[in-house]
């Protein structure tokens, strides 16, 4: 599916060429989880898989919506009907973040969007911020409205947390919209600050495996948000805005003083550790040590099972198999309870391995996992 394609169908939609086709990728998480709405680090890349938009402006108050993944013809609703929770549908996500820049105050008059997506969607790499930023960079550039990247983001965030009524923390939307080809997006996700972190896992004779277990998660489930409001309560008992100030070398002590608060104790030392994960594997690529980093993600892992509890059967089998078949590290990725393990290897051990896991599954009696490559990619961008 390229650009060419999506204009196409397009102009059979809509009875016109459009204005321009726009990309924002799916991401994955090489090390960070749920830290990024206790204002802490994480490490997200761009997949190759991506949402493309072709979009054209409107003037008369209409939004018109397609998905070539979703039946049902053509979406029609009014700007100026758009109410946050007011859509249960998929098109809650493009609506809401025309509402959120509306909102902002930036004068969009409205579109016809049609869409097309190779990201797996509930698979934990994230095709819902990859469809929020493909709009949200189609707006920007179609209407001049001169927005930088982490704005988009944040405005993306606001949809998908007030419109849609996730409440996702801000690093999906920044992965899709920042994320630069053949690294990784090293975020703090307190001030937003970026640094792009070279990871070029093929010069190195390394690959890394997505393996989508096809449990569906439910993002914005109960499981979630008791995670949350954990995490929160810990900072409030510690006396801290967020876990993000407990310091890594004061963990101990901050974990005494939560006394027999049991579970909120093992979010406090999952997040603790998780931001401290980041920053050595931050410190590891920088200084060329990409193979020492398979140990970290690997008690990543261990510390969202045992810690953070928020693993399942499956995805613990793929890690499980996977070490022991030689890959250097694997770790769930994504919010959990289902969705997409990633796996460290040299690159000549990705045949085995993935038939490993393969079999593992099988012989578990679960769905067939898929499993494919993912390289480092660029991040939203304009095609056409
Ligand atoms: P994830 O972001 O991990 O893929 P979410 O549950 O956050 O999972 O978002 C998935 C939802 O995003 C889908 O259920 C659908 O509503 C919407 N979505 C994603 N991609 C598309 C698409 N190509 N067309 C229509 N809706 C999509
Ligand atoms: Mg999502």
């Amino acid at each position: 599916m390229g650009a060419q394609q999506v204009a196409e169908r397009f102009a059979e939609l809509y009875g016109a060429q459009p204005e321009g086709v726009w990309a924002a990728p799916g991401r994955v998480n090489l090390i960070g989880e749920h830290t990024d709405y206790n204002d802490g680090f994480v490490m997200p890349f761009a997949l190759p898989h991506q949402v493309l938009a072709a979009v054209s402006r409107r003037t008369d108050g209409v939004l018109r919506l397609h998905s070539a993944e979703v039946g049902g013809g053509i979406t029609e609703l009014r700007l100026d009907g758009l109410t946050p929770q007011g859509d249960e549908n998929w098109t809650a996500y493009p609506a809401g973040v025309v509402w959120a820049l509306r909102e902002a105050g930036h004068a969009i008059t409205g579109a016809d969007v049609h869409l097309s997506s190779t990201v797996p969607t509930g698979a934990g790499l994230s095709s819902s911020a990859a469809l929020e930023v493909v709009i949200a960079l189609a707006m920007n550039d179609l209407y001049g409205l001169g927005l930088p990247r982490w704005k988009l983001a944040r405005l993306c965030q606001r949809a998908e947390n007030v419109y849609v009524g996730a409440p996702t923390g801000i690093m999906d939307q920044t992965a899709s919209a920042c994320c630069e080809q053949g690294h990784a997006l090293f975020l703090d996700t307190r001030d937003l600050s970026q640094r792009q972190i070279p990871f070029d896992l093929a010069a190195e004779g390394l690959r890394l495996l997505v393996v989508d277990t096809q449990v569906k998660h439910a993002h914005s489930g109960g499981e979630y948000g008791k995670r949350r409001a954990g995490c929160e309560k810990g900072a409030a008992l510690l006396g801290v805005d967020a876990l993000r100030d407990v310091p890594y070398a004061g963990l101990d002590e901050a974990l005494a003083r939560l006394g027999d608060e049991e579970e909120v104790v093992r979010l406090v030392r999952h997040v603790v550790t998780e931001d401290h994960r980041v920053e050595r594997v931050v410190d590891l690529l920088r200084s060329g040590e990409t193979r020492a980093i398979g140990p970290v993600l690997t008690e990543g892992h261990a510390s969202l099972r045992d810690d953070f509890r928020i693993s399942c059967p499956e995805l613990d089998l793929v890690v499980e198999t996977a070490l022991a078949t030689g890959a250097l590290g694997a770790r769930m990725t994504g919010g959990g309870f289902g969705g997409s393990a990633i796996v460290l290897a040299e690159a000549t051990d990705v045949d085995t391995l993935t038939k490993a896991v393969e079999e593992a599954f099988a012989t578990s009696g679960f769905t067939a996992p898929r499993v494919f490559e993912a390289t480092p990619s660029p991040g939203a961008h304009r095609l056409h």
